[in-house]
Parts: C-alpha cells; sequence; structure tokens
C-alpha cells in the first residue's frame, strides 16, 4: 500500500464529509461507512491496494491455499447433490484479489463438467481490484462477468461463496439513553473541523427492532446491517427460485446481542474508525443469528454456523495439508502447516470466523453441516 500509514491525516474525503454535515446535519453510521469504503473516487476500497501482507489486513484464501482448496471441493460436491446442472452460477461476493476463486477453480478441475457448467460472476465494486482478479483469472478456464451488486446478477442454479464481504456493510447504530432508543450519527467536534460520535435527537421509527428497554443498559450499542439483510434475501429469493446454496464466512457472533463492533484497521493494527476516512479499513461484525431468522423467513434451510475451525476440519483441511506436503522440502511444507494452523486453530481465525450455509430445501444437508 501507499506506505503512508502513521498519524491521521485529514483526507479529501473528511473535507467533503465536514462540509456535508455544515449543510445538512450529522450523517448516519451507515452513511459514513459507505463513503468510508466504497464513495466513488475516495473510498477505501477504490483507492487502495488494502489486502496482503503490503496491504492493511489479510484474509483466509490469502494466508493459505488450502482455503480456498476444500471450498472448491465443496462446491463441486454441493454441485453433483443439485444434479450436476449443465449451467449455473458460480458467485463471488467480495472477491478482493481473486486469490479464493482462483484456489476454488484449481481443486474444482477434479470434475472437469463443473467449470464448463459454471459462469463466474464476480459482485465487486472497486474498479482496481476487478483489474486484479481479471489478471488473476485469465489463466483459468472461467470467464468471468462482474457485476457491482448481487441483484444484478441473471438469475439461475446458484452456488454462491462470499468470504469477508458482510463485514464490511454498512451498519446503522443505536445507544441506549434513559428513556429509550437514540441512533448513533456522526456530526462534528465543537470547531467544526472533525468528526465525531453524536446522537439523534429524536428516537427511532418502531418499526426498527431494538432490543427491549428491561434487557439493555444505559450506554448499551446496538447494531442493525440492512444492506447484509437486504443482500441474504435477495439471495435467499434465488436459492428458493432456482436452487442451490450460499455459504457466508465472516467473523461475527452467533447470538444477537448488544456491543459495539464498529472498528477499523490500518496496516494490520486497530485505527480510529471517524480517523482519515477513506485510508481504513472499516468493518463491523456480523449478525448471524439476524442473517439465519431472515433466510428461513425467506423459506430457505439455514445451517450453522459452524466456526470456521471446525468446518475446514469437517472437510478434511488436516489430510489435505499432509497430502500437499508430501515430497515437499522442510521449509515449504511448514509454510503450509503453519499458514493452515493460522486458518483454522481456535486462538486463530478458527473460533472467530463463522461459516453459515443457506441453501434451497429440497437440497441435502451440505458437507460440513453434518449433526
Ligand atoms: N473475499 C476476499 C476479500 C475480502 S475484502 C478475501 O477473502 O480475500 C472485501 C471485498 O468486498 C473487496 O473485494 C471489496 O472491494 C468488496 N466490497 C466491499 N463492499 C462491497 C460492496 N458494497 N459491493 C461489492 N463489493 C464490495
Amino acid at each position: 500500500m501507499s506506505g503512508e500509514s502513521g498519524a491521521a491525516e485529514t483526507t479529501p474525503l473528511e473535507e467533503r464529509l465536514i462540509d456535508l454535515i455544515k449543510l445538512k446535519g450529522p450523517i448516519t453510521v451507515a452513511d459514513y461507512m459507505s463513503d468510508a469504503l466504497g464513495h466513488p473516487h475516495e473510498g477505501y476500497y477504490m483507492r487502495q491496494s488494502p489486502i496482503g501482507a503490503e496491504g492493511d489486513f489479510t484474509t483466509a484464501p490469502e494466508i493459505s491455499q488450502v482455503f480456498g482448496e476444500l471450498i472448491g471441493l465443496w462446491l463441486v460436491e454441493a454441485w453433483q447433490a443439485m444434479g450436476a446442472p449443465e449451467s449455473f452460477n458460480l458467485v463471488e461476493l467480495g472477491p478482493g484479489r481473486g486469490v479464493l476463486m482462483e484456489d476454488i477453480l484449481r481443486a474444482a478441475r477434479l470434475r472437469p463438467g463443473f467449470a464448463k457448467a459454471a459462469q463466474v460472476w464476480l459482485v465487486e465494486t472497486s474498479g482496481r481490484l476487478r483489474l486484479q482478479q481479471q489478471k488473476r483469472l485469465r489463466s483459468t478456464e472461467a470467464k468471468p462477468l462482474w457485476a457491482d451488486d448481487y441483484a444484478d446478477i441473471s438469475p439461475g442454479p446458484s452456488l454462491i461463496v462470499a468470504n469477508e464481504f458482510f463485514d464490511c456493510l454498512p451498519i446503522r447504530q443505536f445507544e441506549r439513553v434513559s428513556n429509550g432508543w437514540r441512533e448513533r450519527l456522526v456530526g462534528l467536534d465543537e470547531r467544526s473541523a472533525g468528526l465525531v460520535f453524536t446522537l439523534d435527537e429524536t428516537p427511532p421509527p418502531p418499526a426498527f427492532d431494538l432490543p427491549p428497554i428491561a434487557e439493555s443498559e444505559i450506554g448499551d450499542i446496538f447494531e442493525i446491517a440492512p444492506a447484509a439483510q437486504e443482500v441474504t434475501q435477495e439471495i435467499c429469493q434465488t436459492l428458493a427460485d432456482h436452487g442451490g446454496h450460499a455459504l457466508v464466512i465472516d467473523y461475527g457472533h452467533m447470538e444477537r446481542g448488544c456491543g459495539d463492533t464498529f472498528q477499523a484497521v490500518r496496516d494490520h493494527k486497530y485505527w480510529p474508525p471517524l480517523s482519515s476516512p477513506g485510508r481504513a479499513d472499516i468493518t463491523a461484525h456480523v449478525d448471524f443469528e439476524t442473517l439465519a431468522s431472515i433466510a428461513i423467513e425467506a423459506g430457505a434451510n439455514v445451517y450453522g454456523p459452524v466456526t470456521q475451525g471446525r468446518f475446514l476440519e469437517r472437510l478434511g483441511l488436516p489430510l489435505r495439508v499432509e497430502a500437499l506436503c508430501r515430497g515437499l522440502e522442510e521449509a515449504k511444507a511448514t509454510e503450509i502447516r503453519t499458514g493452515a494452523t493460522r486458518i483454522a486453530a481456535p486462538q486463530a481465525m478458527g473460533e472467530i470466523f463463522k461459516v453459515l450455509c443457506l441453501s434451497s430445501p429440497a437440497l441435502p444437508t451440505p458437507a460440513g453441516f453434518e449433526t
């Protein structure tokens, strides 16, 4: 990345937001997050190379090729259980540098019919990352198509994967005050020179499903992710109409509850989320319980969430690692084993990351979710 981590600087996006707030008043946390990440010129994903050792954060597929390979084999099995349709959408939401899709397609070569049948769709808003995805997938059989939005994909039987995508969808936050809830907003400090959290003066409309007063305490924060809910609904509609599965992998909580999970990371370290918007990655934990209940309401079957460590183990991670290491020189074998430990060990990414599967009801229980 730019190598300019260190101190907070006033970014062009911050100046625009300050002007906007001066004119129109405070904005929601969701509007802030949406601009900080996705503003067409100044958004974080539009400007930087966020992922990998030289970026701000790293992800499971970037750490270990085994992650994508096991998911690739999972997808092949799921496709066969769907009756091996001759054409289907293989969708990835938020594909980053394209590493996961590349590993998926390599592992899936095991069944040549899979790649032939798959129309690869990449849902990506960043032009810069689209270019990287295009370069990386050039050597594969896939002729990917890109969409800005899941809703733009032509409908059909679908296998959908999202790794660390839902955590970047904007959230709204509500704070418990003495007599109810107030939406947390982003406003200006006393000198109108910087961004600070403030509270809406009026209560939110009752349509927001906020926890009862008796079950919360003053100062509690409750989060709602409207965009995550919307895309979950759209996915479940596809699954109901055309069949398939969606695998959602992310960090988050199994049970709905209060907690402030709005956070930023820059150069592999935590960063104040209102500082230097556009220069740090901003995320929030995924509320798996709410997504699961939306999916059930939309008629999908829901499996999990299970922890990432357990899921990968059930898919045969240890065996796969040993097969890969066989005959390799020691240094390379150690690198593969270390990567596999990082993505699956409870104290690393194995516990905090969860895997949720949404499925059309007619299909058998997918691998990794057996009880
Ligand atoms: N799945 C990848 C990258 C995760 S980073 C990996 O595991 O390495 C998040 C990805 O989602 C990036 O590609 C980012 O550009 C994309 N993204 C973020 N918000 C998005 C949105 N609203 N619509 C589409 N893509 C988005």
